[in-house]
């Protein structure tokens, strides 16, 4: 079936339910890219407490804040589960800083989206490829670049379905479930972080402030993606 297909038989369905018919459609060919952010940690606590086999995937890119790995590890005793860790390549970073300094990412748009690439969408499009499906804990709410979002949509970068089940969900239900369900979460979430990234390319924002205003915050907002969920509706 096609992502628009998909979509249409999914896109009513609770996240649990869109997860499991994501498990029942592409079984092994499925697997959950995770961030840790805490639309992450809820999926994740959703396979745990239903046993799905789902592989779990995350990027380091080496300029993560300290409190990532601590969750990183939590998570996985938590969960029972192992999330496979996929870095950067080593040359590209090394020959990256060589030509534009180690903090390239301040002097343009097109600096910081090289950045990003090298670091993050290589390394995804590695982690990916084995696969014909993945979960993204993305919502609509969270951005002007993700209004759009559908709960299944086509990731034409990497060639896969990717599946967004928390697509229609408030930052509020996301919460609600955290604490009703002791989910872990990121500690930098309450010192006023409420979307958590590279620790140089994050800020802590005002309560007045979008909840991705603290990303690459010297940017507009029509830019505030790496890359990760563009080209495709990703
Ligand atoms: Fe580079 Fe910043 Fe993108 Fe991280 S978020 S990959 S440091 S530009």
């Amino acid at each position: 079936m096609t992502a628009d297909e998909l979509n249409g038989e999914w896109e009513g369905h609770d996240a649990e339910g869109v997860i499991r018919r994501a498990w029942e459609a592409f079984g092994e060919g499925l697997v959950f890219a995770t961030s840790l952010a805490a639309e992450d940690q809820v999926i994740t606590e959703i396979i745990a407490r239903n046993g799905w086999p789902i592989p779990h995937v995350t990027l380091d890119t080496g300029r993560l804040f300290p409190e990532t790995y601590t969750l990183l590890a939590e998570t996985e005793k938590r969960y029972g589960v192992r999330i496979r860790v996929f870095f950067p390549d080593a040359a590209a970073v090394e020959a990256l800083v060589a030509e534009r300094g180690v903090n390239l990412f301040y002097e343009s748009v097109e600096n910081r989206k090289l950045c990003c690439r090298v670091r993050k969408l290589e390394p995804l499009r590695r982690a990916l490829a084995p696969y014909r499906a993945w979960l993204c804990g993305l919502r609509r709410e969270q951005s002007v670049t993700r209004a759009g979002l559908r709960v299944v949509e086509e990731d034409r970068a990497n060639g896969l379905i990717k599946v967004n089940p928390l697509a229609g969900w408030t930052e509020q239900e996301v919460w609600g479930v955290v604490a009703a369900r002791a989910i872990p979460y990121h500690p930098l979430h309450d010192r006023g972080y409420p979307s958590i990234g590279c620790a140089c390319c994050t800020r802590a924002v005002a309560r007045t402030e979008g909840v991705r205003a603290g990303r690459w915050w010297w940017e507009a907002p029509e830019h505030k993606e790496c890359g990760l969920h563009s080209g495709s509706r990703l």
